[in-house]
């Protein structure tokens, strides 16, 4: 096999990386085991910094951006995967340290691969990506880690017109949760009931100054925002309610005190999707499989090109991007 095919490459230009739609050929790509034909892959927010170049997410150059894909195994020197299988990929450093799956081929490490989600087509397993399946990582946590239930009262999702947002809210809805949706645009206040938030507030109500203890409300919080929302989140949720704490849209400070988790026994949980294990990936995709209405996930999802990338890259930095967005690499 020598095709040629097409790669979102980002190169150092003068002292700043650049993307362009580059193409390749199989032999520039990393000598690993598995040679897999990309379907599908997602924009997350992370993809957005990547492209657009403002942040340094990729930590060595050139490098191939995306942090997800969905598609087949064509090659493979590993007994554990066979020329047909249908595989995707979330985080393992691509895009960062690894070239990832904005290409139309890609080498990948065996264990980078997790068997396609048996309920989820492709385009449904990127429609959910790296956004949704840490959103999922955030529900079990809350649950399995936090011990939460529905019967302990109202669960806040920051930034819930977003990615990791608005999947988390549709799948607390579905295990019968009472969803508060903090949201900046008036725009989403219909798309998130439509998901099952039972009351939406205005973004503004927590990114105001930080009072350490204010009135109890919150069992629990998944924040997808950081800095002054996630510290006010804190400060707002009840006597021994938990808080899952995976995004920073709004900046990476945390302007808070102690006070929350030595009065209140507020617990504070970090996820991260990168290097979860397997393990925490199964029992995440399990969760979406179960609770994951595929209604829903219609709704939230879009599909567009790859040239459209650079312009979806501006997009979803600048917080415009409702949902999930699919990217279609090649057809099958
Ligand atoms: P999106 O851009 O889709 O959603 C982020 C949402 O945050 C926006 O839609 C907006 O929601 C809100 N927002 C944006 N800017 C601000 C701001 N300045 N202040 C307050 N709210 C803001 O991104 P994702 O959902 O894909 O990701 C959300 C965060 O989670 C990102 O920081 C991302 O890097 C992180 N993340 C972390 C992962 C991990 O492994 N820890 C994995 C995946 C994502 P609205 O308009 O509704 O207010």
């Amino acid at each position: 096999m020598n095709e040629r095919f097409h790669a979102m490459l980002i190169e150092k230009v003068g002292e700043k990386p650049h993307a362009r739609l580059a193409e390749l050929s199989l032999d520039d790509l990393p000598d690993h085991d598995v040679l897999v034909q990309i379907t599908c892959s997602s924009l997350n927010y992370k993809d957005g910094l990547a492209i657009s170049g403002r942040s340094a997410i990729a930590r060595k150059l050139p490098m191939v951006a995306g942090i997800d894909l969905a598609g087949i195994v064509v090659e493979s020197r590993s007994p554990e995967w066979q020329t047909g299988d249908r595989a995707i990929v979330n985080g393992w450093g691509l895009s960062e340290t690894e070239w990832g799956g904005y290409s139309q081929f890609q080498r990948l490490k065996p264990e980078w691969l997790t068997r396609q989600p048996g309920g989820f087509t492709p385009h449904e397993a990127m429609a959910i990506g790296t956004a949704g399946y840490t959103a999922a990582l955030c529900v079990n946590a809350l649950e399995e880690r936090g011990g939460l239930t529905p019967q302990k009262g109202e669960v806040l999702v920051t930034g819930a017109g977003g990615g990791v947002g608005s999947v988390a809210v549709s799948l607390l809805a579905a295990k019968g949760y009472s969803v508060v949706a903090s949201t900046g645009r008036a725009s989403t206040h219909e798309y998130l009931a439509e998901l099952g938030a039972s009351a939406v507030i205005d973004r503004a109500e927590l990114s105001g100054s930080v009072r350490p203890l204010q009135k109890e409300r919150w069992a629990g919080v998944i924040d997808t925002v950081g800095s002054t929302t996630l510290a006010n989140a804190i400060a707002q949720t009840i006597y021994g309610g938990t808080v899952t704490a995976c995004g920073l849209a709004g900046g990476p400070d945390l302007p808070a005190t102690v006070f929350p988790h030595i009065l209140r026994s507020v617990a504070l949980l970090g996820i991260d999707s990168v290097y979860a294990p397997h393990t925490l990936r199964d029992r995440a995709w399990a969760t979406l499989d179960m609770y994951l209405d595929r209604g829903a996930l219609a709704k939230i999802m879009s599909v567009h090109a790859m040239e459209e990338l650079a312009t979806l890259a501006d997009q979803i930095v600048a917080g415009e991007i409702r949902g999930r967005v699919v990217i279609q690499i090649t057809q099958e």
